[in-house]
């Protein structure tokens, strides 16, 4: 069973990936475990451009710019899962990004880690 995402309490701090945690408004989901949320970019830079998102309140951080002792964690827990991801999916190359403040190309202020490849999903072959 998965655990609620993203209290009342985190809604101060509401962004565009907030509402596709709490399925408010759509998104193609990839994957989904108990901490993580792996979707596809929008507006993708390769054949296969996900987005991993950490699901938890307790987790939420806007950037790397922004971490804390408490999230510090966060980053480690979405490289892990794209690693995890690639090697079930046999995708043997790839390229992580965190685009960190607004001159550092980032757009979106709830920490994401950007997976890019040129090999496709078997599904989509
Ligand atoms: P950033 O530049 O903040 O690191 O990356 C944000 C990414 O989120 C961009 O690549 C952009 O295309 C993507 N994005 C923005 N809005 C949406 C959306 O509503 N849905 C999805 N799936 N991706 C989005």
């Amino acid at each position: 069973m998965l655990r609620n995402a993203f209290t009342p309490c985190s809604m101060a701090q509401d962004t565009i990936f907030h509402k596709i945690v709490r399925r408010e408004i759509p998104a193609d989901i990839v994957y989904e475990d108990d901490a993580v949320l792996v979707f596809r970019d929008i507006h993708p830079k390769a054949p296969l451009h996900l987005l991993f998102i950490a699901k938890h309140d307790e987790d939420f951080v806007s950037s790397i710019d922004d971490l804390t002792e408490n999230t510090a964690h966060v980053p480690g827990l979405l490289i892990q899962a794209a690693q995890r991801f690639a090697k079930e999916h046999g995708i043997k190359g790839y390229q992580l990004r965190f685009h960190v403040g607004k001159d550092g190309g980032q757009e979106v202020f709830y920490l994401h880690l950007h997976f890019l490849s040129n090999q496709k999903l078997t599904e989509e072959q």
